[in-house]
Formats: C-alpha cells, structure tokens, sequence
C-alpha cells in the first residue's frame, strides 16, 4: 500500500506515470484531496471507476486511525489516533465564536523532555512522527470542515512531543500545512520546550510562523528541576536565541508561563522574568498549572495570578493571564485550549498593530 498523502506533487505524478497515467490525473488527485477534502477514493467521481477501485486497492489517504474522540459542550473535539505500529497521538479541533478553527497537533508519540508537570512528558517517547503523520492530523480536520461548509483557519503544534525534537518531521509538516492546505503562515504557531539550536536554524528557514517558547522560570536552578532540558541550554544561551530570532526574522516571540503556586508565581519572581524580557518585543501568556497525576504541583489563583501579570506590565512586558475554563472533555484540553486562545488574543493585537 502506498500512502498518497506522504508524496510530494512530484513524486505523486512519478507514482502515476510509472502506473501509466497521464499527468493530469495526479492534478485531478490532490485536487480532490487538499482541495476538495475527499478522506476516501469513493468521492473522486471524475476518476473512472475503474481506476478508483485500484486505487481502493493500491493506496490509502493516510495512515491513522481514530480510535476514540470526545466532543465537548463548546464544540471542541479531542481525537485519539493509532499509528500503523500502534502508538497513539492526540490531536485536538478548536472552534470559537468569531468562525476560527484551530487544530493542535502531535509532533511525536510521547516525548523525551521529561518536563515535570507535563502529562506527555511523563510518558517519555515512543518515536517520532513522519512529516505525513503531522500533516494527516491536520488535513483530516480540515477535509471534515470542508465538508461542513468550514475552514481550518490556524494550526498550533502544541500537541504531544517537541517539534524541534523532530526538526525535519516537524518542519516538513508545517511547510505542507502552508501549502497543500493553505493556511496562512501567520496562523501556525510552532512550540518548543527551547532547544537553543532548532531555534537558530528555525530563524533561517524564512518562515513567518509563530514561535512560542515554554519558559516556565527565569533562574537556572529553577528552570532545570521543572524542565531538565534546562540543564543543556540554560535560561542565558535560550534568550540569546530569542533575541537573534528577532533581529533576523523581525517577529515577535511568546513565552508560555505554567503558574505554580509557590514554585514560580512570586513578585520577585515576576521581577526578574521583567527585567530578563526587558526590550524583547515579546508577549507573556500565564497559564495556571494544570494538575498532572505524576506532579504534585498546584495551580496559582486568580489573584495571584494577576499580581504577576501587573507586575511584568510594570517593566513594559505584555502578559495576558489565561483562566482555565471548564471543560467538559478533559483537563488537557482546556490547558491546550487556553493557550491557543492566549496566542490568538496576540494575533489580533498585532494585527491591529
Ligand atoms: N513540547 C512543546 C510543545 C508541546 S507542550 C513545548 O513544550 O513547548 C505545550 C505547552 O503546554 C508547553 O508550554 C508546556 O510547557 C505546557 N504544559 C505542559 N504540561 C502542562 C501543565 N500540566 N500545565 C500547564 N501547562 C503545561
Ligand atoms: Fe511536555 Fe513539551 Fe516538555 Fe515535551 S517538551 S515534556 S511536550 S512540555
């Protein structure tokens, strides 16, 4: 079996031509898969019958398999896939109110970051994902819109794994989220725990992508017991990327803040992320923890919460805190969802901007 959405335009008419046919026929295939949305051969009603069915016998539209999805009251659907070799990922459909659509999406199956209060980095990794496996989640979201009428408007991969773990499958994937789906560059938001390297090369690839850095503490000590990695790229060498990233790409960065209490949520604390932020062209999104059963921590509360968006306010930092809202599906996704309404708050600022 051969995996259509794994080809490259070219190497879809290579595959075509070595069965014997004609160019246009591979224009007529991705038409109906990116633009049209077909998920199965049975929908390509201008194909010849004929060929539809070895198609049906010679290829598949992807490789993963829905094995449970749960929907929310407010629409937000979360999606448990298989791999062909059994792991499983999630990915997770968002819709609001003023007709955006957003899928975040899984870069590996697990990941090997071990940050502490991160349910997927309890798991640790099973393995990458290809560029096809991150890009089916997304075109699944986006054919089953089509469908209704909708669009996929924004991609986040702020699923499980780190895509600068996986650089090449991660990348890969965004660049065909860009073109075979066509969302706007400006829409997809790529995050990273912070290795200092997929950062660097990330500023030369040319992208107007989004970059969200996961920065949780501003003290090595800190930063290290909460997200090990820390400990190899320490919170000097990360904001040093930062700043290049800037210069050479002239975009602004986002900083994700998991408020715990007691652990990172002091006004000394919020001081010092001030002064290390200061002159970045930046934007802070405060996140009170989501409890994970493998992490002991506590959220911190509103108030407190909002002492530290003030504070950072105070050395010219702009931080947005996010509640977490209820929902009914599952405690992950209201922190993934929180989080990808925090950076859509900022698109929108900077598009007024
Ligand atoms: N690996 C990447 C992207 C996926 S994680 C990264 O770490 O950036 C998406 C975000 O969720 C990260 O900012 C991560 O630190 C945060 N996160 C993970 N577990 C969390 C929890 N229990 N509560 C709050 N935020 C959490
Ligand atoms: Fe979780 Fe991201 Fe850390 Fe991996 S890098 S363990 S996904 S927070």
């Amino acid at each position: 079996m051969i995996d259509l959405l794994a080809l490259s335009p070219d190497e879809l008419s290579r595959t075509l031509a070595a069965q014997g046919l004609p160019a246009f026929r591979a224009r007529q295939l991705r038409a109906w898969i990116f633009e049209r949305g077909a998920l199965d051969f049975d929908r390509m009603t201008d194909l010849p019958a004929a060929l539809r069915a070895r198609l049906a016998t010679q290829a598949t539209l992807g490789t993963l398999r829905a094995v449970t999805e749960q929907q929310s009251a407010d629409g937000t659907i979360k999606r448990l896939y298989r791999l062909h070799d059994g792991h499983l990922v999630e990915a997770v459909l968002m819709p609001y109110d003023d007709g955006r659509r957003t899928a975040c999406i899984s870069s590996q199956a697990g990941c090997a970051m071990g940050c502490v209060f991160c349910a997927t980095g309890q798991m640790g990794l099973a393995r990458n994902l290809s560029t096809a496996e991150i890009l089916e989640q997304a075109w699944r979201f986006h054919a089953e819109l089509i469908a209704r009428g909708e669009r996929l408007s924004n991609v986040v991969l702020m699923g499980m794994g780190e895509p600068f773990h996986n650089y090449d499958g991660a990348i890969g994937a965004v660049r065909r989220i860009i073109d075979d789906l066509g969302i706007g560059q400006r829409h997809i938001t790529v995050s990273t725990v912070g290795l200092v390297p997929g950062i660097r090369r990330f500023a030369l690839e040319g992208l107007q992508v989004k970059l969200a850095i996961s920065l949780h503490a501003s003290t090595d000590p800190r930063r290290g017991a909460l997200l090990p990695v820390n400990r190899k790229w320490g919170v000097e060498p990360l904001i040093e990327a930062c700043r290049d990233y800037q210069e050479q790409t002239g975009r602004r960065v986002s900083f994700e803040w998991a408020l715990i209490r007691g652990e990172n949520d002091s006004p000394e604390e919020a001081h010092r992320l001030g002064r290390l932020l200061r002159g970045l062209r930046c934007h802070v999104n405060l996140i009170p923890l989501n409890p994970t059963a493998g992490y002991p921590g506590a959220p911190t509360g509103p108030a407190d919460a909002q002492g530290f968006a003030a504070v950072l306010e105070q050395h010219g930092v702009p931080a947005t805190v996010r509640v977490r809202r209820g929902i009914d599906i599952d405690a992950g996704c209201g922190q993934l969802r929180d989080r990808v309404l925090a950076l859509q708050e900022e698109e929108e600022a900077t598009d007024r901007a």
